[in-house]
């Protein structure tokens, strides 16, 4: 099964690579939701996260939580989400999103968040932050350039070498 990860992982795709092993690789990601989103990826292929053996698991994660903080470090939102589907790129992956108030990601954990009835609100301004999540969604995702990715890419390992020198 040859995917983009795959062929990344092996080399025959160019990457805006923040940190690789022998396992997992981390990567910038070039459709991003949020600028400076990246993806934490092992270098075998699975399809969902259920499948990855005991022994990649906590070096998978153990990288997760790294650049989670180097991602806090580096770029300074409100939060990181952590995303996993499974049914774009069929290759697991988590995308780890950086939330700042009032993009996309804000609008969308927010109505959520309504839906779930934290906090209650009425239906009206559960409408009101759908529309908000709308028009958002209509403009589409935000261009980042290459000069972007790559200054991004940057910060993230600075900030991932002060972590582990600490
Ligand atoms: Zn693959």
């Amino acid at each position: 099964m040859e995917d983009v990860f795959c062929r990344i992982a092996k080399g025959e795709e160019k990457s805006y690579t923040v940190y690789s092993d022998d396992k997992i690789m981390v990567i910038m990601d070039i459709y991003p939701m949020s600028k400076g989103q990246t993806l934490v990826i092992p270098k075998k292929h699975f399809v969902f996260f259920y499948e990855m053996p005991d022994d990649l698991i906590y070096s998978f994660y153990k990288t997760v939580n790294i650049i989670g903080k180097a991602m806090i470090k580096a770029f300074n939102p409100k939060a990181i989400a952590l995303i996993a589907r499974g049914l774009r790129v069929p290759h697991y992956h988590l995308i780890l999103v950086p939330i700042r108030d009032g993009d996309i990601n804000d609008k969308y954990f927010s109505v959520m968040d309504a839906y779930q009835g934290f906090p209650k609100v009425s239906s009206d301004v559960l409408l009101a932050r759908i529309e908000d999540f709308k028009s958002l969604a209509m403009k589409g995702r935000p261009q980042v350039s290459e000069d972007e990715l790559i200054d991004d890419m940057n910060k993230l390992k600075i900030s991932l070498k002060e972590i582990q020198n600490t």
